[in-house]
């Protein structure tokens, strides 16, 4: 079966209609059939990526290269992009053009898109794309996720001088050298932040409210910069950056071992929560 995408605009609904009406009457003689028909029967590149796993592979496929609007694989790429849960926030949200790369760290699979307007290239999560959706720490718009979100960008810096400064990357729990992600141990970043939390408050020092939102990084972010008005969210990071750093210890897990932990983390906080 062949798979179309249509607008369901009034108009292409009556032409529909007009070249169903006509495959019907020239029904004895199929070289008649009009030549837009081929345009209308044709799969739209839109079907391409629609899944995380087809567009990794596609991306894979297609790594290190520029894509113009010349290119065939750009039409790809634009209906790709057209997926991302925010774009209609975005200031820009026309490309120009797309880069594939690879991060030098990580080697996880990048997509550049240069914007109408702008003239560098900006990092677009592709996975965001593929999936219609944003992960799930960026998803909600409840206050609890933006300061989680926020909370978590400010030590990114701090988790990621760990990865520099321990070079062999193994899973403390499999001995994986796969995969390979930063877990806060033995102190969950969650019980740090709510240590954190809880010696503010209980010296009147509310967390911030109002965050900003990183298009490039995907991410909330507190607001900070010269305004007079966000001294105080700068200072609560600030503070926040020392905590965490007194307090946070690492280990390595693989992303496999990671997850478990995670979900058995979640499943206490759910009985906690529960008695
Ligand atoms: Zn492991």
């Amino acid at each position: 079966m062949i798979k179309t995408k249509l607008k369901t605009t009034q108009t292409n609904k009556i032409s529909m209609r007009n070249v169903k009406l006509n495959i019907i009457k020239d029904d004895s003689n199929h070289t008649n059939i009009p030549s837009n028909i081929t345009n209308i029967i044709t799969p739209t590149p839109t079907m391409v990526l629609d899944t995380y796993v087809k567009t990794k592979k596609w991306l894979i496929d297609h790594v290190h290269r520029n894509y113009f609007p010349r290119n065939p694989e750009f039409k790809i790429l634009y209906d790709l992009l057209d997926r991302h849960p925010s774009k209609l926030e975005w200031k820009n949200q026309n490309p120009i053009s797309f880069k594939i790369s690879r991060s030098p760290g990580t080697g996880s699979l990048v997509m550049y898109v240069r914007f109408e307007g702008l003239n560098k290239y900006r990092i677009v999560s592709w996975v965001a794309c593929s999936k219609g959706k944003l992960a799930k720490h960026q998803q909600s718009n409840n206050p609890d996720n933006k300061l989680n979100g926020a909370m978590r960008y400010a030590v990114r810096i701090q988790v990621s001088n760990y990865k520099k400064s321990h070079h062999t990357q193994t899973c403390v729990l499999c001995q994986s050298t796969h995969r390979i992600e930063v877990d806060h141990h033995p102190l969950h970043f969650v019980d740090i932040k709510q240590g954190f939390l809880k010696m503010k408050t209980s010296k009147g020092d509310l967390p911030p409210d109002k965050f900003k939102w990183h298009p490039k990084r995907g991410n909330f972010m507190f607001r900070d910069g010269t305004k007079a008005d966000n001294y105080y969210d700068k200072k609560w990071k600030q503070s926040w950056q020392r905590y965490h750093k007194k307090h946070a210890t690492y280990r390595y897990l693989c992303s496999t071992c990671n997850k478990k932990t995670n979900q058995s983390i979640a499943t206490q906080i759910i009985s906690d929560n529960s008695k």
